[in-house]
């Protein structure tokens, strides 16, 4: 955590633990690094990663920026794949037929939103489940909902790598996860309730409880939560009087709010009630890329393996 980030939290008197996501994404890619410089000394081809970037939305030319530094700074390779704003469905299904069947390619994703005149889901479930690395395609998610995952989604996997590098263990406990989205929220919960997910019996097997748009009377809910995972899209809709003392608080959150980014709790007065807390910026966001590069990674070894069994 930089000197600017510490004098901000030290001005709010911050008591919770802080769950330093960027520190530990950044540990997570030293490992990942390491497996793949043995992965290459043992002959094997370095991972590749293709992004496919349609239209000129200025988020996703960031995203897919970081995501490509991200992949340079591990030793996996990266193809970002540029295509304009009146892209048509068909192409787009015509260049992921050719990114499946390239065997340099390990990893494909295809940076969202879409726009408007794409059938996002046709494009999605075009991606081969095998190259799938956010773990969106049915048979990936099915996988995992039935506890032996090909791969895991990259937010709530990097929810799984901070609770358990931090040894906030979650058996037995009372999970709130706020927001019902495929891509953190469902997932998330399906994850927790697992008997084992990959981390070890202890961070599985909670009792979750997943709330939306439609939950009547949040604050009752999430008072009685040992763990809260927001995964709304609305600045500080958690508030202090929404938490319970000595809570674990992960805020997946990112909103826009004037120059600054927020998550959906408001971190100040939640972190002198919660036990632990991870801040926005610099918390899931980070591990969120990690776990793609992790999943790029396992892409590759899977390939590998299926093509020389
Ligand atoms: P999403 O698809 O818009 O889903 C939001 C969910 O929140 C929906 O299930 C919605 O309920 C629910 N919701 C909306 N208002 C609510 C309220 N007042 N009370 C309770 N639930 C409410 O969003 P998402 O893709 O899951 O993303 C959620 C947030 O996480 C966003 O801020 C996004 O930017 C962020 N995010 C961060 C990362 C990261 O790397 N840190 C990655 C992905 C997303 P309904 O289903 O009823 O509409």
């Amino acid at each position: 955590m930089d000197l600017e980030a510490l004098t901000r939290l030290e001005s709010l008197r911050v008591t919770a633990q802080i769950l330093d996501g960027k520190a530990t994404a950044a540990k997570i890619r030293e490992e990942i690094a390491l497996e793949i410089t043995a992965w290459r000394d043992s002959g094997k081809p370095a991972p590749m990663l293709a992004a496919v970037l349609v239209g000129e939305d200025p988020a996703s030319q960031v995203y897919v920026r970081n995501k490509e530094k991200a992949c340079q700074s591990v030793g996996i390779a990266s193809r970002v794949i540029r295509k304009p704003d009146n892209t048509t469905t068909e192409e787009l299904l015509e260049l992921l037929a050719e990114l499946n069947a390239d065997p340099m390619i390990s990893g494909i994703l295809v940076q969202l939103p879409l726009p408007k005149q794409i059938d996002a889901q046709r494009v999605l479930d075009s991606v081969l489940p095998l190259k799938d690395v956010d773990a969106f395609a049915p048979e990936n998610v099915g996988l995992m909902v039935q506890g032996r995952p090909r791969f895991l989604p990259c937010t709530p996997h990097g929810v799984m790598q901070i609770l358990s590098r931090y040894g906030h263990q979650v058996a037995g406990k009372h999970v709130v996860v706020l927001g019902r989205s495929d891509i953190v929220g469902k997932p998330m919960a399906m994850m927790l309730v697992q008997k084992d997910i990959g981390f070890g019996s202890a961070f599985a097997n909670a009792t979750v409880t997943v709330c939306h748009s439609q939950s009547s009377d949040l604050a009752s809910i999430t008072r009685s939560a040992d763990v809260l995972i927001a995964a709304v899209g609305r600045a500080k809709l958690v508030t202090a009087d929404m938490i319970k003392p000595g809570a674990v608080v992960i805020d997946v959150g990112i909103n826009r709010v004037g120059d600054s980014l927020v998550g959906d709790v408001d971190f100040g007065p939640v972190s002198q009630i919660a036990s632990a807390i991870t801040p926005v910026p610099g918390g899931i966001g980070p591990l969120t890329i990690a776990m793609l590069l992790k999943n790029t990674l396992a892409a590759c070894r899977l390939q590998h393996s299926s093509s020389t069994n």
